[in-house]
């Protein structure tokens, strides 16, 4: 099918929720992809930090597409050898004690959500109920998940939103004066990845977690786009040295599969009862089958230092352009904003020429997937390199 007859159909069947680059991508190795036309990309975008293992990684697609032939859905009334698994590997890759498993970063956020003010309502009563998040954030699309986001511009479109959140500066001051007595847990991303690759600062982390812990407040941390070894540990917050509450995990969680993920610590553990949360597809079999093989791969030590060593050839390499004002994130998530050019239209002319990368704010954003070769970030680099040269 032509490019031009791709658009046409794309637009009369699919809402149009979405701005997308003129490539029509159906095939794709570790991180190279290729379009209808045969044209190649290198891929620094994972699917936005999704396919953690490139595309169709054969030991994934083994795992998926055995657990597909056994038996590939049994609802959540009857045990699930395999779903046990995954929950057992994310337990043991995180320290955390229970899971519960949905579809996608923000229903594991809802989940985490419905979490803390179930934990409040049961030992302090219902009015302790309120959520505080970070402004700048970014939670998700569903109408609770949007007014956790701490971005007005999400919100506008689409009132009255869920009641029951208030927003702080990223600073000791800005959390304590957001706090009240209705207050029952915090929702952080340690680096804010949709509002423009922003790394929490470290001391401001742990004064955040002492503060929960005085007050009895949880702490939550919403790892959907920083976990599962994106930034060179398993989950972000083992390098902030702090032991969340409740973690929400997705985008590179299944290597590709929707899944997202709710993990709760012990204090948290027996919050929910038979009828108090559940999911159609959560925990749903061959999901599960792509969330071991990727646990299995990336919480190994090797790998993750991997992870850290190709991050850190990445950054050095953005920090050399002369057209690149500054780099900021850790491991393979990481910004690097433009001395000139927009980042949206520095995009579209990388696309034109063979890259796949995001952006976010200010910056152009890169997660490529977390097995991307050496040739394969060079051969981006080079890439990128000739765009910015030209759009300089
Ligand atoms: C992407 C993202 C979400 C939303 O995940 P979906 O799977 O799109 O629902 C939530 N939180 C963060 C930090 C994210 O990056």
């Amino acid at each position: 099918m032509q490019m031009t007859a791709i658009q046409d159909e794309d637009s009369k069947y699919l809402m149009h929720a979405y701005g997308r680059f003129p490539a029509a991508l159906v095939k794709g190795k570790n991180a190279t992809a290729w379009d209808v036309n045969g044209k190649k990309y290198i891929d620094f975008t994972a699917g936005i930090g999704v396919n953690c293992l490139g595309y169709s990684d054969p030991q994934w697609v083994a795992a998926v597409t055995g657990q597909a032939a056994q038996i590939q859905h049994i609802s959540n009334l009857y045990y699930s050898p395999i779903t046990i698994r995954a929950a057992k590997q994310l337990c043991a890759a995180s320290g955390m004690a229970r899971v519960f498993f949905g579809n996608s970063g923000a229903e594991a956020n809802e989940c985490a959500i419905k979490t803390a003010r179930k934990y409040s309502a049961d030992k302090y009563g219902p009015e302790r109920s309120e959520i505080i998040t970070l402004k700048n954030s970014f939670h998700g699309r569903t109408v609770t998940t949007l007014a956790a986001t701490g971005q007005d511009m999400f919100h506008e479109k689409f009132t009255p939103l869920t009641e029951g959140f208030a927003y702080a500066e990223p600073n000791l001051d800005g959390v304590r004066s957001a706090a009240t007595s209705k207050t029952c847990a915090f929702l952080v991303e340690l680096i804010q990845g949709e509002g423009g690759v922003h790394p929490m600062d470290k001391a401001f982390v742990q004064e955040l977690a002492a503060f929960c812990a005085e007050k009895d407040l949880l702490l939550m941390v919403d790892e959907v786009q920083t976990g599962v070894g994106r930034t060179g540990s398993f989950f972000c917050y083992q390098q902030y040295g702090i032991q969340p509450d409740v973690v929400s995990a997705a985008k590179g969680l299944g290597g590709g599969l929707p899944v997202g993920a709710c993990l709760v610590n012990e204090k948290c553990a027996d919050v929910f009862a038979p009828g108090d949360h559940g999911s159609t597809f959560g925990g749903n079999p061959v999901v599960c089958a792509g969330v071991s093989e990727v646990i299995r791969r990336v919480a190994q030590p090797e790998f993750l230092s991997e992870v850290q060593q190709k991050g850190n050839y990445l950054r050095e390499k953005l920090e050399a352009m002369p057209e690149i004002q500054s780099v900021r994130g850790l491991g393979m998530m990481l910004g690097a904003k433009p001395v000139c050019g927009a980042p949206g239209k520095l995009a579209s002319a990388c696309v034109q020429a063979g890259l796949l990368v995001l952006t976010a704010k200010d910056v152009l954003r890169f997660l490529p997937p977390l097995t991307i070769n050496r040739a394969e970030m060079d051969e981006g680099l080079a890439v990128l390199g000739k765009v910015l040269a030209a759009e300089a």
